[in-house]
């Protein structure tokens, strides 16, 4: 670090975390003199899905772009959490990308040949509903090949990347009227704290750290849900996973058992492993009651949770914090270990229960478990506008609309598929004239961001989105809140 310049503290840590409302503590203050590290015109913050878009088009489009993750690649849930889900492409860098792991040979699509019982069963996390024998087409992309493509198209891109970089905090300037604007990311790595100056920021943390820590107000996770739906529902929110892989599975024996034994979601295993005190008792739970996301159509999966993934005979697991348990992974620390540790420990014992009671799994094995557990439900920024289940519902328009008017189903609404826009607001933090927010972390309410709003293409698409607008305010020398978003860009 030597030559770096030093950028004055004064400014917040902002480690409370309130249930609604920004994170800022302003009784903690940055009071040491950091280092300045690097410079750039755009910087982004996680390198996710929507990070990874940003990064990508901003860089494309000539501004100087720094990325920084705390991990060593970046892909984010999709990489380093292993949720390799493939999907056509939707335009822009994401087609891109697939077109890429497609190329680059890391695709792998199951079908009913391979997997004959798989469409219908109850075992399946994606194809349970489907009438049992008919056709299966589930692609996914190998999430270690996979991260390796997104780091080297970076690379190609010209973004500098600060890997295995943890992002602190900010340093702010205020601005007249309560607003502010960020002056640098105070990121931490081998070479001790340091800043990253920016002239706009985006959030790409996939749980709005960075509008947080700007003192950008937000619900936390689980906010706004109704409570009647579940006893405790409200500010309850929707578990987040650990995801892992086995290979070695011969899933036509499993597919026998199933059948000979009447053992759909093989109970009787189940009870048996209970029994000798195999398996903790919160590994396998009952389903909740209710509709849609609270029913049978997503909740918890407490049930044996698979899906064919990277090669033959190889699935990986969904291993859900209890719903129960009410815990805030992102922004509460006990909750975030607690999870961890058991999710840890689910794994292990769901691997054993497999292999010693489980017809087809015997010469399975672990190959990876997720570097950590993704969020599902974090903070919600309540952004310049805060897209609602209603503005779907209604298919209402917005003269700044990012994109054209998109169909996708919604999970809250008991998958009714709707068409609908997303104005340029919902990417704009209240409170931060120069930071823009993308991917899981958009201005939407809880029911619309749950599933839909935040899958792959759509963060990739609203990272790119985020990356466009900051290199155009960088390029007019504005923040992103002068912007004037002009026509849709996908
Ligand atoms: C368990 C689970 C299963 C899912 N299943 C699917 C699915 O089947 N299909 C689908 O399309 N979507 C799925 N999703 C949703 C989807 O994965 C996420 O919504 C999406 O990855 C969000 O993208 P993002 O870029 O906003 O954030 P993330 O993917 O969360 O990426 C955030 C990035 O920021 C980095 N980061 C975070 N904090 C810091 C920090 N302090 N310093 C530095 N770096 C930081 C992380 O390392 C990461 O790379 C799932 C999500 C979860 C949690």
């Amino acid at each position: 670090m030597t030559g770096a310049a030093l950028i004055g503290g004064g400014l917040s840590r902002g480690m409370g975390q309130p249930a609604y409302g920004s994170s800022r503590n302003e009784t903690e203050a940055w009071t040491e003199d950091i280092p300045v590290t690097a410079e750039a015109d755009v910087v982004v913050i996680g390198g996710g899905p929507g990070g990874f878009g940003a990064a990508m088009r901003a860089a494309r489009m000539g501004a100087k772009t720094n990325l920084i993750d705390k991990y060593d690649v970046p892909g984010g849930v999709h990489t380093t959490g292993l949720q390799g889900a493939y999907n056509p492409g939707v335009g822009g860098v994401h087609t891109e990308l697939m077109n890429r792991l497609t190329k680059e040979g890391y695709v792998y699509t199951a079908t009913e040949k391979a997997y004959p019982d798989f469409a219908g069963n109850p075992l399946s996390h994606y194809d349970w509903n489907l009438k049992p024998g008919s056709p299966l087409s589930r692609s996914t992309f190998n999430p270690e090949g996979g991260g390796c493509v997104m780091l080297a198209m970076l690379q190609e891109a010209g973004v500098k990347v600060f890997y295995n970089t943890t992002f602190l905090d900010v340093m702010m300037k205020k601005l007249p009227k309560g607003a502010a604007t960020i002056r640098a990311a105070v990121v931490k790595n081998v070479s001790g704290t340091q800043a990253i100056k920016g002239k706009v920021f985006v959030d790409g943390s996939g749980t709005a750290e960075v509008a947080a820590r700007a003192g950008a107000p937000f619900v936390r996770g689980g906010g706004g849900q109704p409570s009647t739906v579940v006893t405790g529902g409200e500010n309850r929110p929707l578990p987040g996973g650990l995801l892992w892989i086995m290979a070695g599975i011969d899933f036509d024996e499993v597919a026998h058992y199933q059948k000979n034994q009447n053992d759909p979601i093989l109970t009787k295993l189940i009870s048996a492993a209970l029994a000798a005190g195999d398996i903790p008792s919160d590994l396998y739970r009952p389903r909740l009651s209710g509709a849609c996301v609270y029913g049978n159509l997503y909740i918890g999966h407490p049930t044996l949770d698979m899906s064919p993934m990277q090669g033959p005979g190889t699935f990986i697991f969904w291993e859900n914090v209890p719903y129960e348990w009410s815990l805030h992974i992102d922004d509460n620390p006990g909750d975030m270990m607690r999870a961890q540790v058991a999710m840890r420990e689910f794994v292990n014992a769901e691997a054993r229960f497999l292999k010693k009671y489980t017809p087809g799994f015997k010469n399975a094995f672990v190959t990876n478990v997720g570097h950590y557990l993704g969020v599902r439900d974090g903070r919600h920024p309540v952004g310049e506008y805060v897209f609602s289940l209603d503005d779907a519902r209604s298919g209402r328009r917005f003269p700044d609309a990012v994109t054209k008017p998109m169909s996708k189903s919604f999970h809250w609404d008991c998958g009714k598929v709707r068409t609908f826009e997303v104005p340029y607001r919902c990417f704009l933090p209240q409170k931060v004239d120069n930071l823009l927010l993308t991917g899981a972390s958009l201005s939407f309410a809880y029911d619309t961001i749950f599933m839909v709003m935040r899958n792959f293409p759509w963060c990739v698409q609203t990272g790119e989105i985020a990356g466009f607008a900051a290199a155009r305010s960088v390029a007019q020398g504005i923040p992103p809140t002068q912007y004037k978003w002009a026509a849709p860009l996908f």
